[in-house]
C-alpha cells in the first residue's frame, strides 16, 4: 500500500449517484470547495435497468443544476392511472390538476448520472473517480475519510461529510442506526411493447401477485413489478409469451394487446430507515437517509429534496459543518422523509390482502380520490413537491 496522503475542502460527498452528485454542484454553488469521491470509473458504462420516474419537481431542481441537459432523453408523464385487479374504483392524477405542463419525466438511471456527470465537469467540481470510501469518522472540528484510489490510500478531511453512497458507512457512526424491513420481494423490470402507444399515461395497478407500474418509456413501456422472490426467479426465466399472458391477466386492456416484452432484471427489495441523519460533521442523504420500496416511485424524489434541503441549511453558515446548521437541515426534512416513507410502506400494507371486504374498500377510497379535486390536487401536490410543513 503506498503511504496516504491528504487533501481539505470544505465539504466532501461520498457517491457520485444522483443525489450526491445534486448535492455537490449545490454546494459549489454556494461557494464551497467541494470534493465529490465516487467507486464507479469516470466514463464507465453504468449497468443498471432502473427507468425513473421523476416528478416536475425533481426535474427542475436537476435543470437548475445543469444537470438535465437538452439531449437528455425523457419521456413525460401527463397522467398517473391508479387501479386494482378484479375490481373497480380508480383515481386519474393530471397535470392539469396542478397546472403543470407535466406530472414528471421517465428517465434511465445511466442517462442521469452521465447527465449529472457533464454538469460536475462543466462545473469545475473535483471528482475522485475509481475511488471507493472505506471508512469515515466525524471529529470536532473536522470530518474524515479513509479512501482507496487508484494511486492508493488516501485521508480526505472536510468540515462537511455528506454521505450519498446508500448507507453502508453510516452503520458506523455513533448514535445512527439503520432499521430494516426486508420485504422479501424483488422488483422484475422489463421492457413492454403495447399495442397502443404510452400517450404519457403511467400506471400503477395493484393486482393479486404484487403491484406493477408502467411507466412511459419512448414509445414503450417500463415495467416494475414487484413478486415475491420465487416469483421474480420464475419470471426472469419465463417464456415470453407467458409472460406476456401473465402481465396482460394482472394488467388488463387498457393498453391494448400486450405485444412483446424484453429481458428481464431484478432487484431485491428492502426498507432502510436511518434513525438519525446527522451524526457530528457527517450528514446523511437520499438512499443513505432512507431507501424506500419503489411502488410509490419516490426514491430519488425524496433524496433529491434531501440533497437541496441540506445546501439550503448551510446557507450563511461560514463553517459548513455547523451542529446548528446540520440541526436545521434535521428538522426541515424530517416530515418530507417520515410521510414519505411512511406513506410508501403503508401502501404495501394497504394493499396485501385481497378478500373482497378489502378489495370494495380500496375501490371506495380510489373513487372517492378521483371524484373530489381538492383532496385530488392535495394528493398530487405532495408527490410531486413531496411534503412540506
Ligand atoms: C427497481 C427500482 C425502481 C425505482 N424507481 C424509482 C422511481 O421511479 N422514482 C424514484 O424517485 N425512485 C425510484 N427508485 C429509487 C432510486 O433508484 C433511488 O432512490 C436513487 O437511486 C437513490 O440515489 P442516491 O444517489 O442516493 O444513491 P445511488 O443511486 O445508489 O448512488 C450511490 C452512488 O454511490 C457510489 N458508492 C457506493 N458506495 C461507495 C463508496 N463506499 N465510496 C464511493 N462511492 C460509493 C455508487 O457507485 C453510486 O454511484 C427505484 C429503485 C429501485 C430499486
Amino acid at each position: 500500500m503506498k503511504a496516504m496522503n491528504g487533501e481539505h475542502a470544505d465539504a466532501l460527498v461520498v457517491g457520485g449517484g444522483p443525489v450526491g452528485a445534486l448535492a455537490a454542484l449545490r454546494l459549489a454553488r454556494q461557494g464551497r470547495s467541494v470534493l465529490l469521491v465516487e467507486a464507479r470509473a469516470r466514463g464507465a458504462e453504468v449497468s443498471d435497468a432502473r427507468a425513473l420516474a421523476l416528478s416536475w419537481h425533481s426535474r427542475q431542481l436537476l435543470a437548475e443544476a445543469g444537470a438535465w441537459p437538452d439531449g437528455l432523453s425523457a419521456t413525460a408523464i401527463d397522467t398517473v392511472h391508479v387501479s386494482q385487479q378484479g375490481s373497480c374504483g380508480r383515481t386519474r392524477l393530471d397535470s392539469a390538476d396542478l397546472g403543470l405542463p407535466h406530472l414528471g419525466a421517465v428517465v434511465d438511471y445511466p442517462a442521469l448520472v452521465a447527465g449529472l456527470a457533464g454538469a460536475l465537469e462543466r462545473a469545475g467540481v473535483r471528482v475522485l473517480w475509481q475511488s471507493r470510501v472505506l471508512s469515515v469518522k466525524s471529529l470536532s472540528q473536522y470530518a474524515c475519510a479513509e479512501v482507496d484510489t487508484p494511486d492508493g490510500r488516501r485521508l480526505l478531511t472536510a468540515r462537511l461529510l455528506a454521505l450519498a453512497e446508500g448507507g453502508a458507512l453510516a452503520d458506523s457512526l455513533p448514535g445512527v442506526r439503520r432499521l430494516t424491513h426486508d420485504y422479501r420481494q424483488c422488483a422484475v423490470l422489463a421492457e413492454v411493447e403495447t399495442e397502443l402507444p404510452p400517450a404519457g399515461v403511467a400506471y400503477e395497478r395493484f393486482a393479486h401477485d404484487g403491484p406493477l407500474a408502467l411507466l412511459p418509456h419512448g414509445d414503450r413501456y417500463m415495467l416494475v413489478w414487484t413478486r415475491s422472490r420465487a416469483d421474480a426467479e420464475r419470471l426472469a426465466a419465463a417464456d415470453d409469451a407467458d409472460l406476456c399472458a401473465e402481465l396482460q391477466q394482472a394488467f388488463g386492456e387498457r393498453q391494448g394487446r400486450i405485444l412483446s416484452i424484453g429481458p428481464r432484471a431484478g432487484f431485491p427489495l428492502a426498507l432502510r430507515q436511518a434513525s438519525r441523519v446527522v451524526s457530528g460533521r457527517v450528514v446523511l442523504i437520499g438512499n443513505a437517509a432512507q431507501t424506500m420500496h419503489p411502488v410509490a416511485a419516490q426514491g430519488l424524489n425524496l433524496g433529491l429534496r434531501d440533497a437541496v434541503g441540506l445546501v439550503d441549511a448551510l446557507d450563511g453558515a461560514a463553517d459548513p459543518g455547523d451542529a446548528a446548521a446540520l440541526r436545521r437541515y434535521a428538522g426541515s426534512r424530517k416530515l418530507d422523509s417520515h410521510a414519505v416513507v411512511g406513506f410508501t410502506h403503508g401502501l404495501i400494507k394497504l394493499f396485501d390482502g385481497h378478500r373482497p371486504w378489502q378489495n370494495a374498500l380500496r375501490g371506495i377510497g380510489m373513487t372517492a380520490l378521483d371524484v373530489l379535486p381538492p383532496l385530488r390536487r392535495k394528493f398530487a401536490g405532495h408527490l410531486v413537491f413531496g411534503v412540506r410543513g
